[in-house]
């Protein structure tokens, strides 16, 4: 009998665990057909913060950073928006926003009529700013990944999840770089891609010391293949042109403590101030 009751635990730990794999992969998809109601007094510079999550839920990280971003729109003047709505992704909306966030968004977060205007957006003008999990791999959309993010994500650190590495700047927009640091050593859980971004035209803003850490996130049976980074040049925040729009992506982001820090504040409010034109 205790046997059987160890099986059937056994059992529904693998459940459990095969469905948290599923999910981070592919996410649990669901769609919000009712537009949220945007505040009235939207105006001047506008910004949507968008951090649903249909996959791996960074539930620490968002919640630290939603107080973090209001802080900031505050300080400089923005008019700032919050939902997890995907509705909100229609060309009326939209229209709103200079700048919309993806803030450790995961999964198909949106459905294909909504997809179409925040391409559109973007096409237009729009500006984007993607944080951490929005380069993941679980968001199953070719233009956003290839096109919007410019990479595409194999893996993340694991032997250990957390490493300290150094991150070199690279000279660019004067927007962009405006008080940061040359040399900036982060705690994180490092991205890699398969593609070096700056093939799909990015435009790189901090490249990771790959030396410094172990980059092989490979695990037994579920993904064996992943011991592997991307050599001397490994980008980490990049940004590009996209249409008459801008996209701007930072691998950072996975804990909360990363909302905390200075460099990454500083990063993420040039970053808006850049992709919103400001
Ligand atoms: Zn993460």
């Amino acid at each position: 009998m205790a046997a059987f009751s160890l099986l059937g635990l056994l059992l529904l730990c693998l459940i459990a665990f095969g469905l948290f794999i599923y999910k981070a992969k592919y996410g649990f998809n669901f769609y919000e057909t009712d537009p949220p109601d945007l505040p009235s007094d939207l105006s001047g510079k506008t910004v949507l913060l968008f951090s649903k999550t249909n996959g791996f839920r960074h539930g620490e990280a968002i919640e630290a950073s939603l107080p973090v971003f209001a802080q900031m729109a505050e300080a400089n003047g923005w008019s700032l928006f919050t939902t997890d709505n995907g509705a909100v992704f229609n060309k009326e909306q939209l229209q709103f926003f200079d700048v919309v966030i993806w803030n450790n968004t995961s999964g198909k977060v949106l459905n294909e009529t909504q997809r179409a205007a925040f391409r559109k957006y973007i096409e237009n003008g729009g500006g984007f700013v993607g944080i951490h999990a929005a380069g993941d791999d679980s968001h199953q959309w070719d233009w956003y990944e290839n096109t919007l993010i410019g990479a595409k994500f194999s893996h993340h650190t694991l032997h250990p999840q957390f490493q300290t590495a150094d991150m070199h700047l690279e000279q660019g927009d004067p927007v962009l770089t405006e008080g940061l640091p040359t040399l900036w050593t982060h705690e994180e859980e490092w991205y890699t891609f398969f593609n070096n971004p700056r093939e799909n035209g990015c435009q790189v803003l901090y490249r990771l010391d790959e030396s410094g850490i172990d980059p092989n996130g490979s695990l037994p049976l579920l993904a064996p293949d992943k011991d592997f980074g991307m050599g001397a040049d490994h980008p980490i925040a990049w940004y590009k042109e996209v249409g008459k729009g801008r996209s701007f992506y930072s691998a950072l982001g996975h804990q909360a403590a990363a909302y905390d820090i200075p460099e990454n504040l500083q990063m993420l409010s040039n970053a808006i101030r850049w992709a919103g034109k400001f």
